[in-house]
């Protein structure tokens, strides 16, 4: 178990490179997760996903009714059309804060740590959470939203 530096800056190239689907989740995958959990424990975050720790899989581990859990290939399959808006912060922007409007609702698909197909409806911080992300897997990060 490791604690990761995170990798911090709108601009820094490393956040905006897209991350690549697992074929398999590996045990590399696995000791990934397990360090991402240590390292956004450490950090007092909600999520965290691969490129926060310089890592181009496309891994991430949100908070989810209260629990970390570990997202292998996420994909959100369906959107809500109602969206709002809240503030986001992100541990990669320090001391920034930033309204994003997002759906209120999701489908997210992902392979979990043994490797078998999830899915998953969320609503509210969790489909938020999961959608900041999943986000940071596209390389797009909160300043990238407009402000209103
Ligand atoms: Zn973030």
């Amino acid at each position: 178990m490791a604690i990761l530096p995170i990798v911090i800056g709108p601009d820094n190239p490393i956040l905006r490179k897209k991350t690549k689907r697992m074929a398999t989740v590996t045990k590399a995958v696995k000791q990934l997760v397990k360090d991402m959990v240590e390292t956004m424990h450490e950090a007092n975050g909600v999520g965290l996903a691969a490129p926060q720790v310089a890592r181009t899989e496309r891994v991430c581990i949100a908070v989810i009714g209260g629990k970390i859990v570990p997202l292998i290939n996420p994909t959100i399959t369906s959107r809500s059309k109602e969206t709002d808006i809240d503030q986001e912060g992100c541990l990669s922007l320090p001391n920034v804060w930033l309204n994003v409007v997002r759906p209120v609702g999701i489908t997210l698909t992902f392979l979990d740590l043994k490797g078998k197909r999830q899915e998953r409806k969320l609503v509210g911080f969790d489909a938020r959470v999961v959608q900041h992300e999943v986000d940071h897997l596209e390389g797009v990060l909160i300043v990238d939203y407009p402000q209103m």
